[in-house]
């Protein structure tokens, strides 16, 4: 540990074979060179640090090799391999077309390229960042790749291709390098760390190859980085932390919950994780990939574009094998849609919490679904037997735990099934076991205000804090606000609240119907917003001064 190199530079490779996740281009040089079939010029382009200037180093050493073995590798020990080893060669010349872009930089390596080799065959120019060259620089390279000298070798490289002019790229050999594969990546830290006696984590080593995002040099720095920083035991929890990787361990909690409908512990989780630190846009894209992650693994087809190492295959396997497409489809687009109007969001983190709460509502609906069923059902039945049918038996009440008593859900027949929760009716669920417990008013109004408490969006925790819920027959409860504006707002957030008393009194029956107050003009007005709408209700032309001025509430 304590001679540790930074291994980005020791581990670099100095063969085509060690060449990590570049294989069959690595192959097609090695031909070229076995077959003596060189071109002049190369052009190496694709991401940065997926080995670019790695293999034309390579490629510059075992063309001047002196006994290159059959497979078309550098012997590495001739003394032309050795000068290059040691970085003292006379044959290849770098230039960084990112600092160096000049035409008096690619005159002052033009002039050298008269020159012949002293030792070896070939003068190798390696000009990275090409499309970094300004125009006239360009230019007067193009005189020299015209007509180069016999012993002249050029790789130009470059993460820009399209940014190279169509007169250089006619003139070159062209070599599309990849981003290198998760486990390609994992493989070779695995094989650095043992070298270098340090113990990893494999789950550990998954997550630094996905934060370098296909790079083996960005992987290898991060490696160091985190070796330091862990004292040499590298472990995902040591990783996660200092790489600041939100755990995809809440991912599969979250989507857990979600699929019980769970939405308490949904809302529980994302409390944790923003506790943590982490960023809610960082959550919501985190969420949304992982979906993804979840709907490519699902079909043999697209398992190719599942990125994650084999270590956490089998985790999101067996996941995903729980979602249906359906559902993954639609989670994506409600995420998606959460992220894309995150920025303008005011109340960030109710925004995330609508989307577990939606997410959750995704998978309730099949539930309605078969609700509507039950109702067609029961309609049929009434024109049968011409009987006014109120209440139908929910077919998804868990068998075992079943009292008929408990396990009634109301559903007015001459509604329209989507307006069935109408007017203000939250009904329950019966997807979690049936619990009934009786609660008394003490224990509703404990409850209620523990969620108010809790909430960090300022306006329902006031709405609520003065509504004093009553407990009425059968466990419905009813909430009087104030205005329409704050029942919707109430509304919006209602599933999340009969969730909540639902599972803390433990009665599955409960129903939160919401009431608005008979306006007598005596209330007491509580929040800049409902002094505003007060007053637009008294004078409306206070509306377009409001709109015509761009005038906000704070
Ligand atoms: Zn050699």
């Amino acid at each position: 540990m304590n001679n540790y190199i930074v291994s980005a530079r020791k581990y670099r490779p100095s063969t085509f074979h060690s060449v990590v996740g570049q294989k069959s281009l690595t192959t097609t040089l090695k031909n070229a060179i076995i077959n003596n079939k060189l071109a002049h010029a190369y052009l190496f382009c694709g991401p940065r640090g997926v080995g670019k200037t790695t293999c034309a180093r390579i490629f510059a050493k075992t063309i001047n090799c002196f006994h290159p073995t059959p497979d078309g590798e550098a012997c590495n020990e001739c003394e032309s391999c050795r000068s290059f080893n040691e970085n003292r060669s006379l044959n290849i010349h770098e230039l960084d077309a990112a600092s160096n872009n000049s035409v008096d930089d690619i005159r002052a390596l033009t002039e050298q390229v008269r020159i012949m080799p002293q030792l070896g065959r070939y003068k190798v120019y390696i000009i990275d960042e090409v499309h970094m060259l300004t125009q006239s620089a360009f230019n007067a390279f193009l005189k020299t790749l015209e007509e180069p000298p016999h012993h002249a070798v050029f790789i130009l490289a470059t993460t820009e291709k399209h940014k190279i002019l169509p007169t250089i790229l006619s003139r070159c050999q062209i070599y599309d390098f990849n981003r290198i594969g998760i486990n390609d990546i994992v493989e070779y830290l695995e094989y650095v760390a043992k070298q270098e006696n340090i113990s990893c984590e494999l789950e550990a080593l998954n997550i630094i190859a996905q934060k370098a995002d296909g790079g083996m040099r960005d992987a290898l720095s991060i490696f160091d980085q985190v070796v330091s920083f862990s004292q040499g035991n590298v472990t995902y929890k040591t990783v996660i932390e200092n790489l600041n990787v939100l755990d995809y361990d809440y991912y599969f909690r979250i989507t857990d919950a979600v699929l019980q409908n769970d939405v308490p512990k949904c809302l529980l989780l994302l409390n944790e994780i923003l506790s943590k630190g982490f960023d809610g846009q960082h959550i919501i894209s985190g969420l949304a990939l992982f979906f993804r992650d979840l709907l490519v693994c699902k079909d043999p087809q697209t398992i190719v574009l599942f990125e994650v190492g084999d270590t956490v295959k089998e985790k999101y396997l067996e996941s995903a094998r729980r979602c249906e497409t359906a559902f993954l489809y639609k989670a994506m687009e409600l995420t998606n849609e959460t992220d894309l109007n995150y920025r303008y969001s005011k109340n960030k983190k109710f925004s995330i919490e609508l989307l577990l709460i939606r997410l959750c509502q995704l998978k309730a609906s099949p539930e309605e679904g078969d609700k509507k069923k039950i109702v067609i059902e029961a309609i049929e039945n009434k024109k049968a037997d011409n009987e006014d049918i109120k209440i139908v038996k929910d077919s998804n009440a868990p068998k075992a735990s079943a009292d008929p008593g408990k396990s009634i859900t109301r559903i007015r027949l001459n509604d329209d099934p989507e307006q069935a929760g109408k007017p203000e009716t939250v009904s329950s669920q019966t997807e979690n076991p049936i619990q009934n417990q009786p609660f008394s008013q003490e224990d509703l109004i404990r409850s209620w205000k523990n969620y108010a408490n809790q909430s960090e969006d300022v306006y329902l925790k006031n709405t609520m804090s003065y509504i004093n819920p009553q407990l009425k027959d059968d466990y419905k409860i009813e909430a009087e606000v104030l205005n329409p504006d704050q029942a919707d707002h109430f509304r919006e957030n209602s599933p999340a609240i009969r969730e909540y008393l639902a599972s803390t009194l433990r009665n599955n029956c409960i129903e939160l119907d919401i009431k608005i107050k008979i306006e007598d003009h005596t209330q007491t007005l509580f929040t800049d917003k409902e002094k505003y709408l007060y007053m637009v209700d008294k004078n409306p032309s206070l509306k377009n001064l409001v709109q015509e001025f761009n005038l906000r509430l704070d």
